[in-house]
């Protein structure tokens, strides 16, 4: 089992057995796998009898305001002095589903300035924060299996809860795709089969993340799949952009473009998509592919972004057609690797 038996987890143990102030944060624009952890460990942690306090440096998608223990949740943008507050007076500071500090955002500085013990939990390859515990395994399928592990490493699960299996399955369900991929181990289904003896109800869990769409953005999808999508059969390659204006056509809201850059992947012999979205002062990209064509790398060289194999985000200070045409020169570059898929 990984992490389980790591020295660290050992030595990390033993300075948790005072009570302490702990706050837990992840990355900027948080998801399913992001929140699932923090809020997770949280409710571990407060039963642990610590202080603990959970910052995100933005707001989520209103999908994952169900989550036991959201209601506790800081948002930085929001308050920012309390955040730096609780950060000042803090004993540990956890990072969660990130590893490289400008992932932080907003929060970036206040992160690498902390002075008190830093714990990292992440699965994102090539970590870049200099932290006092790294637990970085990118074989996880998710932040959330790896709190699971730190949890039954700590205790052997006998704070486990209904509540935080509830925040677990949710990260490993939403980062998996519904298990579709980064699911092929078997210590995955393990834990999933661990989470489920605690009667979490999982059908009820898919129905709030994936059933909660608004009819505009039901609208937005068929808008992006047929009118927006272009298909490079011969470069196995599509995308998919969205103009601010576009966007203000479909009322769209925080989460509304989550998943929609993975549907052209459902063509066959494409094996790599992008997602252009026009923000007020940048245009932030999603990369997806299927097979072996990294796309972390990709968009680390090309668009000041990082991520999975499979999965990655990146951004660009260009002009939405800008970015596209960029986007579209490299792509011969790439033909071999995208052609051997
Ligand atoms: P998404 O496309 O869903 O926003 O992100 C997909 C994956 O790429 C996630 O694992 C996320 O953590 C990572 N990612 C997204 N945006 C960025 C970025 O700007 N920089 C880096 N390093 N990773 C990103
Ligand atoms: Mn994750």
């Amino acid at each position: 089992m990984i992490l389980k038996d790591s020295k660290a987890l050992a030595d990390l143990n033993i300075l948790l057995k005072d009570r302490s102030e702990i706050v837990i944060t992840t990355h900027q624009n948080p998801d399913g796998d992001a929140l699932g952890s923090v809020l997770g460990l949280f409710g571990f942690l407060i039963k642990c009898g610590h202080k603990v306090t959970v910052i995100t440096p933005n707001d989520y998608p209103e999908f994952l305001n169900w989550l036991p223990g959201n209601d506790l949740i800081i948002d930085f943008s929001k308050q920012k002095s309390f955040a730096e507050y609780a950060i000042s007076k803090a004993q540990f500071l956890f990072m969660l589903d990130y590893n490289d500090s400008k992932r932080g955002g907003e929060m970036k500085e206040i992160v690498e300035n902390a002075t008190c013990t830093k714990v990292m939990i992440d699965h994102h390859p090539f970590p870049q924060m200099p932290v006092d515990f790294q637990f970085s395994f990118p074989v996880a399928s998710s932040t959330c299996e790896l709190v699971f592990e730190f949890i039954a490493g700590i205790d052997g699960l006998s704070a486990m809860d209904k509540n935080i299996s509830e925040c677990l399955y949710t990260g490993i369900l939403t980062d998996t795709g519904s298990f579709s991929y980064n699911s092929s181990r078997p210590r995955t289904f393990e834990i999933v089969s661990q989470l489920l003896s605690f009667n979490i109800n999982k059908d009820e869990i898919h129905h709030r993340i994936f059933d909660n769409y608004s009819s505009e953005r039901m609208r937005l999808l068929g808008f992006c799949l047929n009118n927006k999508m272009q298909v490079f059969p011969e470069l196995h390659t599509a995308f998919i952009s969205l103009s601010m204006e576009e966007q203000k056509q479909y009322n769209f809201s925080l989460g509304d473009s989550e998943g929609i850059v993975n549907y052209p992947l459902s063509i066959k012999d494409i094996c790599f998509t992008a997602m252009f979205i026009e923000r007020k002062d940048k245009i932030k990209i999603s990369f997806r592919s299927k097979g072996t064509f990294p796309v972390n790398i990709f968009s680390e060289k090309h668009f000041s972004g990082g991520g999975h194999t499979n999965a990655a985000g990146g951004e660009s200070p260009l002009t939405l057609a800008e970015t596209i045409e960029k986007y579209i020169s490299l792509l011969p570059d790439y033909i071999k690797e995208l052609t051997k898929q």
